[in-house]
């Protein structure tokens, strides 16, 4: 049974707290106090063991090897369409699938939303235009940013022709906020670990956090994870890359060292880019080729990463008139361009690319990093696995080529894979079909409704 303290007896307890420190009783009630007591008059308690120290069957070494027990989940949570993954892709299909009619549950590993736009610091948005300074990328993701030109320093270059850079917290906000109003129930500091299989049917996933291994049933699932950990687990094929993995990171206090020397030809190097913050920069890093599989690699280079950039902010800052500058912050998510990419129906290649194929199931459509490029389309086998059922992937995990890595990973075309996942999943669950067999017009003409672009 939980024991909590009432009011009087908290108070009663820090006088006497206070008095053996040798201090006033009021004042050391006070200081407990900063904390303000809820409505009920309580500041905290103890919750029961019998809820949060089940018994549970541990893994042993049986013959050398551990070995895990069969043992029963409970259930986190049921929904019609599950997202794994709050990045770009995954906010973007969570609201998406959400305004077309479907319950929805999203969930994300960390504490934010944004995924590598927010957490890694990749501020810059690239690929979403074509000749002509058209922008094509448009949808759930645009509107992102126009809620963004609200905040008084939520983005910057904000014009035709130019790629944009946000601010990281003003976005986390933006999406918190649009999550909020279209309903999705989320789930965060939750880590899918497992799909859930009924046959070749994906029907849910596991998940660990502090409360434990559980599990959410859903009638589709959608892999916005970056990484394609759910179609991975689930048994789909993939091609796994090998590919830059870097670290992003904010320097501050130029607004502090004297405009000629910024300006100076050559430009002094590590200064990065424009934020919309005054003084603070962002700064890219393209990284070595690694593999974001292996649990070692990913520590070894956030480990030199690290050390990297503060020697480097140390060298800069032993230069005369660079003084003042500071490290702000380094990204908390490592900066992973390219691991899993499924092996579906239609992957993206550069053939296409080159040949301006249209497709009749085109779901989405694709511009260049400077706006070079005609626009490109996408089409919905892209996202669908070849054999596993009711899961498709949206973001960075879609089906690719190496040649069209670094257009189709780039923030504004997860953010519409992911928007065409969304309405994709919901249009299967109103129609009580699996979700590579939904009718690709239906899903177009949603799409459109949502003010995407299809070419
Ligand atoms: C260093 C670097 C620089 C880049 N520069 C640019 C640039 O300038 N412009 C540009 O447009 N793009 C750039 N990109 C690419 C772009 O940022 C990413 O490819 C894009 O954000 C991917 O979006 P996503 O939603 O597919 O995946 P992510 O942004 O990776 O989001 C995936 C989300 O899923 C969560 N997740 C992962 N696994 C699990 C799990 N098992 N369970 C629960 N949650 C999970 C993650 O925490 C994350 O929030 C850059 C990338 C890097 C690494």
């Amino acid at each position: 049974m939980s024991y909590r303290l009432s009011r009087r007896e908290l108070l009663r307890l820090a006088g006497a707290s206070g008095m053996a420190a040798g201090l006033g009783g009021t004042l050391a009630a006070r200081s407990l106090l900063a904390d303000p007591p809820n409505e009920k008059g309580f500041i905290g308690g103890v919750i029961s063991p019998s809820v949060t120290q089940p018994t549970t069957s541990c893994p042993s070494v049986v013959g050398g090897k551990v070995v895990q027990p069969q043992r029963e989940l409970t259930l986190l949570d049921q929904t019609d369409v599950l997202v794994v993954g709050a990045g770009p892709a995954g906010v973007a299909a969570a609201i998406a699938a959400k305004r077309a009619g479907a319950q929805v549950t999203l969930v994300e590993r960390y504490n934010h939303f944004g995924g590598l736009w927010t957490g890694g610091l990749v501020l810059v948005v690239l690929g979403h235009m074509v000749k002509g300074k058209k922008q094509v990328c448009m949808g759930i993701g645009e509107e992102m940013m126009q809620h963004l030109d609200k905040i008084d320093g939520g983005i910057v270059n904000r014009k035709p022709g130019v790629n944009p850079t946000v601010d990281a917290e003003a976005l986390k906000f933006v999406m918190l906020d649009m999550i909020e109003e279209a309903g999705v129930k989320v789930f965060l500091h939750c880590w899918g670990v497992d799909a859930i299989l009924d046959g070749n049917t994906v029907c849910g996933a596991v998940f660990e956090s502090k409360s434990g291994r559980q599990a959410i049933l859903a009638k589709q699932v959608i892999d916005a994870t970056g990484d394609g950990d759910v179609f991975a687990a689930a048994g789909a094929e993939y091609t796994h890359f090998r590919y830059q993995i870097g670290l992003c990171s904010r320097i501050g206090y130029l607004d502090k060292v004297d405009p000629a020397l910024l300006n100076q030809k050559p430009k002094p190097r590590g200064l990065g880019m424009i934020s919309p913050m005054p003084g603070v920069n962002w700064i890219g890093m393209r990284g070595p080729d690694g593999d974001a599989l292996d649990v070692k690699e990913l520590t070894r280079l956030e480990m030199s990463h690290r050390r990297f950039i503060w020697e480097s902010m140390q060298k800069m800052r032993s230069t005369a008139g660079f003084e003042p500058v500071r490290l702000v912050e380094t990204a908390p998510q490592m900066g992973v361009r390219m691991s899993r990419s499924v092996a579906a129906l239609k992957p993206v290649t550069f053939q296409d690319f080159k040949a301006q194929t249209r497709f009749p199931d085109v779901v989405a459509v694709g511009g260049a990093w400077s706006g070079e490029h005609d626009e490109w389309q996408i089409p919905f086998g892209a996202l669908v696995p070849k054999k596993i059922d009711n899961i498709l992937a949206s973001g960075r995990c879609i089906a690719t080529d190496l040649k069209m890595v670094d257009l189709v990973r780039v923030i504004p075309i997860c953010f519409v894979t992911g928007h065409a996942a969304g309405v994709a999943s919901a249009v299967a669950v109103k129609d009580g079909c699996k979700v590579r067999d939904v009718e690709v017009p239906k899903v177009q003409r949603i799409l459109r409704e949502q003010d995407a672009y299809l070419g």
